[in-house]
């Protein structure tokens, strides 16, 4: 199999997709020639098909980092130079901003119109966020007296071996690049097998940025073959990993082995609060944005929405008028298009057989609760409303991950809160109301890394992003994100020698 082929869009945008494994700046083939073959979610039709890492290229690629990490090249950069590169990455993505967002809508069934004016414009504000930050990370000294001198020097972990998921495939990925390559770590980052073709594409800019073989390499590979090996690989000092909270706890006991540094950001099934003197319009709005866009897809989604039963009717009514406005399912390339197919059939299926458990435990369907292919093809989910939930049922205490929402009536703050932390998640949560002091108590007593008061879901890249409980361990973005990839060392001289 070649190492690219040319790919035309329906949008008529061309390119040379690569089809290899990046290692030290080169495409080659997996080992046993094994490929992965990559479906356009909204014609199921195959798009190519990608080389699939064995446990050997994971060893080529480890090796390779480990090198790339003690080499001058990149070790002996200043954290100027080292931000220098990461700038011309951000600016030759945005180079190639329609490229890449029109792989994203074609790989992953997202709109392309999100791709280009969300996703993309992430990436480069991401990688410009840590470039700057690289030469502003450093130690202190610290005061011991007058007979000793102590100071810290913060050092890069080593080789990061960075798993992610298909839901985001370019800015899970700068999510995770940004802060290593800004503390000068070396990386092994392996890709979603549903979702490869955008960052196989970011490959070539790195080389031609200028980055040294070996201080990225992206491979494309199962998560049990690929994923595993790099979890378990000796010369791997830390794993970050993004996706279920059940393969995030089998990462975590299979990096025990070698005690590594860990950071994970896992699953949620986070809440949003509606109180009776809340903007009902605004909670609407941010309501059906927190839940449906990127096709309810999205770990910190508000997929459970607890209204006051004052105002329960009336927030119903708009919110299912508020999805058959905004919610237009279509072709990721049409312009009208609010909600694309999900990401693979499996993912359809789980979903579907989500709606199907709701219906079975007794939930009503207010709205949608069906496929709906377009054309007569994808993997189109209609945007579904349960009413009628209880709090025992799987679609109340589970991560649907589709355009699933739960709407819930309670009575009580103190019976909001109660319901918001009975699960076992803890990424996000919204409250919506015009009372500060009840705002700021609310957002204290919510078991969750983030809280928005009178949004959901406006993350942003200066601001920490991470779960509480079973929902993940550490911080990306932000200044937080830097902790999880440098360690501190101390260094104590003796001022009497
Ligand atoms: P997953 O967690 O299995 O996959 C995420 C990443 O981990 C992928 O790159 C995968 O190849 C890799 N992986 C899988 N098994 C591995 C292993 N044993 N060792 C190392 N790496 C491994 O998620 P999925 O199966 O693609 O999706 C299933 C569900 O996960 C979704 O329905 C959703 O609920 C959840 N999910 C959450 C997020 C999130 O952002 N929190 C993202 C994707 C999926």
């Amino acid at each position: 199999m070649a190492m690219e082929i040319e790919l035309t869009a329906p949008n008529g945008r061309r390119w040379m997709q690569p089809l290899g494994l990046f290692i030290n700046n080169e495409f080659v083939a997996s080992s046993n020639g094994q490929t992965i073959t990559s479906v356009n979610p909204t014609t199921e039709e195959d798009i190519c098909s990608v080389y699939a890492a064995t446990t050997d290229d994971v060893d080529k690629a480890v090796a390779a980092a480990k090198k790339a990490f003690r080499d001058p090249s990149w070790r002996q950069l200043s954290g100027t130079e080292r931000g220098a590169l990461m700038y011309t990455l951000a600016d030759l993505v945005a180079e190639h901003a329609e490229t890449l967002a029109t792989i994203e809508a074609l790989d992953n069934g997202k709109p392309y119109s999100v791709a280009l004016k969300e996703n993309v414009p992430e990436v480069i504000n991401v990688l410009r966020y840590y470039a700057g930050y690289a030469d502003k990370n450093f130690g202190q000294t610290i005061d011991v007296g007058p007979a000793k001198f102590a100071y810290t020097i913060k050092e890069p972990i080593g080789v990061c071996g960075q798993i992610i998921p298909w839901n985001y495939p370019l800015d899970m990925a700068a999510w995770k690049l940004g802060p290593a390559l800004c503390c000068g770590n070396t990386v092994v980052l392996k890709l979603a097998e549903q979702t490869p073709l955008s960052m196989l594409y970011v490959a070539k800019l790195i080389k031609q940025a200028g980055f040294p073989p070996g201080v990225i390499n992206i491979l494309n590979g199962y998560g049990r073959e690929a994923g595993a090996a790099l979890v378990q690989h000796p010369d791997v000092d830390k794993i970050a990993f993004t996706g279920s909270t059940a393969t995030g706890k089998e990462v975590m006991k299979m990096a025990a082995a070698t005690m590594k540094n860990i950071t994970l950001e896992t699953g949620g099934k986070s809440p949003l609060l509606v109180f009776p003197d809340a903007d009902l319009e605004l909670a609407t709005t941010w309501a059906h944005w927190g839940i449906m866009s990127n096709q309810g897809q999205i770990c910190t989604a508000t997929s459970r929405i607890l209204v006051h039963e004052s105002i329960y009717d009336a927030f119903l009514e708009r919110f299912k008028a508020k999805v058959r406005e905004v919610s237009v399912l279509g072709d990721p390339f049409d312009e009208n298009t609010f909600q694309g197919p999900q990401v693979t059939r499996a993912q359809y299926e789980r979903v579907l057989s989500y709606i199907e458990s709701g219906k079975q435990e007794g939930a009503t369907i207010a709205l949608g609760g069906e496929p709906a292919p377009q054309k007569g093809k994808g993997f189109f989910v209609a945007p579904t409303v349960f009413t009628n939930v209880k709090p025992h049922m799987k679609i109340f205490r589970e991560e649907i991950f589709g355009p699933c929402v739960a709407i819930v009536a309670f009575q009580t703050e103190e019976e909001a809160i109660q319901m918001a932390n009975d699960t076992t998640y803890g990424l996000g949560a919204a409250v919506f109301t015009k009372d500060l002091v009840r705002a700021h108590r609310v957002a204290k007593e919510i078991e969750a890394g983030m809280v928005w008061i009178n949004s959901s879901n406006d993350s942003d890249f200066r601001v920490p992003f991470g779960g509480v409980k079973q929902s993940g361990i550490g911080r990306e973005l932000g200044e937080a994100g830097l902790a999880p990839y440098c360690n501190i060392k101390a260094v104590h001289i003796n001022m009497a020698a």
